[in-house]
């Protein structure tokens, strides 16, 4: 019944049926008409037909118990691969899978094995626990679109949750840049430069630094002298360095001698330096 329909769909017809068809004697000696009745509504009435044809085969020739043995299973009227698979796994604890689209791409993404190559690999004292747990797995977890590997206990062992990670980790460590805007007040004919530790831009905050904004649109009576890049941490920044000759000192800046070399200043504001010398 379950054969292309929804488990909450088969429920009520299930129910039913096996209400009026307590078992397989029973079943084998209904008329066909009763059976497509009790169907009707279901769908797929081939399955309903198989199913009654099935039970007289099983009757007849088996004792009314289903057979162990694959190539007989497939002999029966609606029976292929993948139900002689699962009921053999089901019914009698043989090693095998049912493998149906859901199965296929768990082992996939899991091992990148394919069909051919697993039908031997599990052999476990519950294969058909084990058989059973594929299906429910596939439905509920390693779902198609969207698996939910984040609560699935078995991702250690994942081939594809451990390159989905490694994507996950590239992207986390991919470096943006960052434009930054730097405006360097010059003294005139002094070779000094205006700096003040009241940046706000996250980086090198105890250092003195000239004013520094995020691409500030207040570049009105500033000169464009450059445009670089520079690295910081894990920071890639572009700068575009800006400069105004002045002799008033901005509130909480102070002048730094371009020439004094004894005091230490970081590389990012050495680079500074460099640039705007060039001005005198
Ligand atoms: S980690 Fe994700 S893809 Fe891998 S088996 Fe679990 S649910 Fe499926």
């Amino acid at each position: 019944m379950l054969q292309q329909t929804q488990v909450k769909t088969v429920i009520p017809y299930f129910k039913k049926f096996v209400k009026n068809v307590p078992s397989l004697k029973v079943l084998s000696t209904s008329n066909k008409n009763k059976i497509l009745k009790l169907w009707e509504g279901l769908g797929y009435y081939s399955r309903a037909k198989n199913l009654h044809k099935a039970s007289k085969i099983l009757i007849k020739k088996h004792k009314g118990k289903l057979p162990d043995n694959f190539d007989q299973l497939k002999e029966l009227p609606g029976i292929g691969d993948y139900t002689a698979n699962i009921l053999l796994a089901l019914i009698y604890n043989h090693p095998r899978i049912g493998l149906d689209g859901n199965v296929k791409r768990i082992l996939f993404r899991l091992f990148k094995l394919n069909e051919k190559s697993v039908i031997n690999l599990f052999k476990t004292n519950r294969n058909g626990d084990f058989a059973e747990a594929l299906i429910e797995f596939g439905a509920l977890i390693c779902k198609s679109k969207d698996p939910k590997c984040y609560e699935c206990k078995i991702k250690n062992m994942c081939l594809y949750y451990k390159s989905k990670e490694k994507v996950a980790l590239k992207k986390n460590n991919k470096i943006h840049s960052k434009n930054y805007d730097i405006f360097c007040y010059l003294k005139k004919n002094k070779r000094q430069i205006a700096l003040t530790k009241n940046n706000n831009v996250g980086f090198l905050k105890s250092f003195n630094l000239p004013k520094i904004e995020q691409t500030s649109k207040q570049k009105k009576n500033w000169k464009f002298l450059c445009k670089y890049k520079n690295s910081i941490s894990n920071k890639k920044l572009n700068i575009n360095l800006y400069y105004k000759f002045s002799s008033k000192l901005p509130p909480r800046f102070q002048w730094y001698s371009l020439n004094k070399n004894k005091d230490f200043v970081p590389s990012f504001t050495k680079k500074i330096f460099r640039q705007v010398s060039n001005l005198y």
